[in-house]
């Protein structure tokens, strides 16, 4: 690569195109860096490598069963305490459920996306019930669902209590394909002790995503980053990652099948409303060192109802292969002027991808290309 402005960068793009891995001190040296452009262009590289000019996109529905939630973590503007007054705290019905992901089935959605907050009295049998229908209901659709956070909550309220691979074990049973990564927040004693001290740690979250994927079942991983972290405490959080990623690979069952960097949105309602939040470029610098240090995963995402679309088009070009999807409902973030109703249809996700340089490239939930006519969809080649 010619034209490196910082010239501290030059062993680390040496050892990118030599396909060596960066250590956490070269991915300090990448976040100590002002040359934004050979950052982007060293992770662009590394996504063209792996998947040339195609940018994956999804024809998805997200639902959020619930905003009450037994925790408080300081970031979350979501949430709704039990037995709030609040006018819009809400629990969907099991029916409410199950019907929202048949209007995304019958719309040609070909993954529901279900996460919520940690209810005090809502039984195992609900998220079972959800699961079961939905996959009767939608037999092609996949079933995204339920971080390592709600997998926690449902092994210690089930009764009898159940291990977290039981509960794993039945909800696949029931049709779960996937699970999201959210919760991982920041692996770091310090950010979470600040920051959600009651919710679930490191140890747990890798728990969780470990016992899925012996089961077979893939998941995402996530990072929430731009709030009280450290860019150290941000690689650290990147090479625990990693160092699980290889872990999965070598017991070659289930992997993560995507990262997903989360750029903290301050809310309104919450203790960090006055938090700045992380700037476009730290944005586009952070996709990138994601591109960068997770050598081992196929897939970074920029997510863009938090993202945002024009960020999330230019991640593009950044080390970004996958703008996640039609969306159409998500309550759980919601950036300045944005309500519930969140969403692109697939025509604006491929004008968007091939506006900034891209080849639009539709998937399932698992990153098989899938052909499409209207809301009919069938996997490329069978
Ligand atoms: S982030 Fe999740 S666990 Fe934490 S308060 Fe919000 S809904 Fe509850």
């Amino acid at each position: 690569m010619t034209g490196i402005l910082d010239k501290q960068l030059e062993p680390i793009v040496a050892k990118v195109e030599s396909g060596q891995r960066l250590s956490l001190s070269d991915g300090l040296a990448l976040y100590a860096s002002r040359d934004i452009f050979t950052i982007g262009r060293l992770a662009d590289h590394v996504r063209r490598v792996r998947h040339g000019r195609v940018a994956w996109y999804i024809a998805n529905r997200h639902i959020n069963y619930t905003n009450v939630c037994v925790l408080r973590c300081k970031f979350c503007g979501f949430c709704r305490k039990p037995n709030s007054e609040a006018a819009d705290a809400y629990v969907l019905a099991a029916d409410q459920v199950v019907e929202q992901a048949a209007l995304g089935y019958a719309d040609g959605a070909t993954e529901v996306h279900i996460v919520g907050g940690l209810h005090p009295t809502l039984p195992f049998a609900y998220y079972r019930e959800i699961i079961s229908r939905i996959r009767t209901i939608c037999p092609r659709m996949a079933i995204k669902a339920f971080t390592a956070v709600e997998i926690v909550h449902f092994s210690r309220i089930s009764k009898p209590r159940r291990s977290i691979e039981q509960v794993l074990a039945e909800l696949k049973e029931c049709g779960l394909d996937c699970m999201p990564g959210g919760g991982a927040e920041i692996f770091d004693d310090r950010v979470q002790a600040e920051a959600f001290p009651y919710k679930v740690g490191e140890h747990d979250w890798f728990a969780v995503h470990r016992a899925a994927h012996d089961l077979g079942i893939p998941t995402n991983a996530t990072m929430l980053y731009g709030h009280i972290e450290t860019s150290a405490q941000r690689l650290g959080h990147l090479v625990k990652l990693r160092e699980h990623q290889d872990e999965s690979l070598q017991r070659g069952k289930g992997v993560f099948n995507c990262m997903v960097p989360l750029s903290f949105v301050p809310a309104d309602n919450t203790d960090w409303a006055d938090l700045p939040g992380p700037s476009g470029l730290d944005d586009l610098k952070t996709l990138a060192i994601c591109r960068l240090m997770l050598d081992n995963f196929s897939h970074i995402k920029a997510f863009w109802p938090i993202q945002t679309i024009k960020l999330a088009q230019v991640a593009l070009g950044w080390g970004v292969d996958d703008f996640d999807g039609t969306v159409v409902w998500y309550d759980i973030t919601k950036r300045e002027g944005q309500g519930t109703h969140q969403h692109l249809g697939t025509e604006q996700l491929r004008r968007l991808i091939c506006e900034a340089g891209y080849e639009p490239l539709e998937r399932d939930c698992f990153y098989n290309a899938v052909e499409r006519s209207g809301t009919q969809w069938s996997l490329a080649g069978r």
